[in-house]
Order: C-alpha cells, then sequence, then structure tokens
C-alpha cells in the first residue's frame, strides 16, 4: 500500500474544535500542506458563501465533504418537511462549495418516539426527497451510518449494509448521486466490516473515508475521539480494505476531541495529523 501523501489528506474543520473563523481555519490547513478539508454548515452558513468557496479555490484545496444534515424524522408532518427544505439549502451551499459530496447524519427518534421502524421510515422517505434537487445541483449525497449507540440522538442508520440497503432501493441504478461516507469511528467495531466494504466498493459507492481512532478507555462517547495511533483501529488495514474495494478519493481526518486535541494549538493539531497519516494510515 502507498504511504499517504497529503494532498491525499483532508482535515475536517470539527478536528481544529471551531475556535477560529473558517477563513483563518481555510488558510492553517493550506498552509499545513493538506489537498483538502470538510467545514460544517454552522461556519458557513453566518458567513459569505461565496467568498469562502473563492477562498478554496484559490488554495486549490478539495472539499470533501459539507457537514451535515439536518436530522430527518420528527413529530409532526411540518418539522417533517422544513427538515427536507433545511437540507435543500445546505445542498445549494454545497454546490456552491464545490463538495464532493453532502455528508448525511440521519437523525435518531423524534422526542418522545419509541418507533424505530418509523424513524428508518422517515430517514428513507426525506433522502428520496433530496435525491432529484442533488442530481440537479450535482451534488453527490453520502449516508454516514453511525455506531449504534448513536440510534437513539443522532443517527438510525448504524451499519454500512444498512445505508447500502437503503442507497440500492431508494437508486437502483446507482447514477453516482447517493453514495456512503464510511467513518472507522463508527465502523470498525462490525465482525463483516470486509465484507460490507467490498460490497459497497462493487456498488462504486463509497463517496468518503474518514479517520481518526478509538480509544480505550473512551470518556465520552461524542467528543473523546482518538488521534489516529493513539487508540485500536488497525487503521492500515482499513485503508487497504477501502482501496482494495476501489476507492480512490481523499482521506479526511475527522477528530472531535474536547478535553485534549481541542485545547492544543490548532497548529500542532495539524502538524500531528500529518505526521500520523503518513505513518499509522
Ligand atoms: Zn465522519
Amino acid at each position: 500500500m502507498e504511504p499517504l501523501h497529503l494532498t491525499r489528506c483532508s482535515i475536517n474543520t470539527a478536528t481544529l474544535g471551531h475556535r477560529d473563523p473558517i477563513a483563518v481555519t481555510i488558510d492553517r490547513i493550506a498552509k499545513a500542506g493538506f489537498g483538502g478539508l470538510a467545514p460544517w454548515r454552522h461556519e458557513v452558513e453566518g458567513a459569505d458563501v461565496s467568498k469562502i468557496a473563492r477562498q478554496i479555490r484559490a488554495l486549490e484545496l478539495k472539499v470533501t465533504g459539507y457537514c451535515r444534515s439536518t436530522y430527518f424524522p420528527a413529530s409532526t408532518e411540518e418539522q417533517r418537511l422544513a427538515n427536507i427544505q433545511s437540507n435543500v439549502r445546505a445542498l445549494n451551499d454545497a454546490a456552491e462549495l464545490g463538495a464532493e459530496c453532502f455528508v448525511m447524519v440521519v437523525g435518531g427518534l423524534p422526542e418522545g418516539s419509541r418507533d424505530l421502524s418509523d424513524a428508518r421510515a422517515q430517514v428513507q422517505d426525506g433522502i428520496g426527497a433530496l435525491l432529484e434537487a442533488a442530481r440537479k445541483l450535482g451534488v453527490r449525497l453520502a449516508i454516514e451510518p453511525l455506531h449504534p449507540m448513536y440510534a437513539g440522538e443522532r443517527s438510525v442508520i448504524n451499519t454500512i449494509d444498512q445505508a447500502n440497503a437503503l442507497a440500492r432501493e431508494l437508486d437502483p441504478h446507482n447514477d453516482g448521486f447517493l453514495g456512503i461516507a464510511v467513518d472507522v469511528y463508527h465502523c470498525w467495531w462490525n465482525p463483516q466490516l470486509e465484507a460490507a466494504v467490498s460490497s459497497i466498493g462493487k456498488d462504486n459507492r463509497i463517496l468518503a473515508y474518514h479517520v481518526s481512532d478509538w480509544l480505550v478507555p473512551t470518556t465520552d462517547t461524542l467528543l473523546d475521539r482518538g488521534m489516529m495511533g493513539d487508540g485500536v483501529i488497525d487503521l492500515k488495514g482499513f485503508r487497504q480494505s477501502v482501496e482494495n474495494a476501489g476507492y480512490a478519493r481523499m482521506v479526511e481526518v475527522e477528530i472531535f476531541s474536547r478535553d485534549n486535541w481541542w485545547k492544543l494549538p490548532p497548529d500542532l493539531v495539524l502538524q500531528t495529523c500529518a505526521e500520523r497519516l503518513q505513518s499509522v494510515c
């Protein structure tokens, strides 16, 4: 396997803890030698989207993903439709930014609900409703399956196979606009990982690959992700699997680390990401 060159690597801006304005973050990432970034809506929506897009283009950075969808499931029809509309607006920004994909974290159970299959049906309908807009705007939709511990609050899509079944049902002919974001943090534990990755690769649906590490022990299930190499995920083995499955896009670092990396100087975090991407990923 080829060592990773930084031009093939991207930084999800959450990794730096969202402490600086997006324009500063973009410059830092470019200066550190990375080939891309993945910004978040709350950084972009309050700013001038065209100006951000121009800055990114001028620095020749790729946008490996735009984070993330408004959760689909809702307890009222009005809210359900509002969530879809919010996602359509975000897709317009994703198009302007030239994002490789719009990352879809689909949402958990609506408040007060215990009906998991209804939540999953709402997710399916919501993605279906978005797909036409995505095709028109030329933005790919990437369903990101989340670790099952998030099924209650953040995502009722929890495995690669489940995401793939949904993609196949909504988009059986696969014109390239509906695929899957594979995040090692969410998927590493899966005993059928190799087969699942190989199957979405065969379908040509791997749209993004996110790396971080699983710390032992993990002190916070959302905000204690590890730097690559500090945990227990076989990152080289995982990359080998996605590349064997035909994945040739970028490797994106996405680390939520409230008590550790978010407290360290952003340039040190970027330097550490660069070293680890080239040594352990
Ligand atoms: Zn991710």
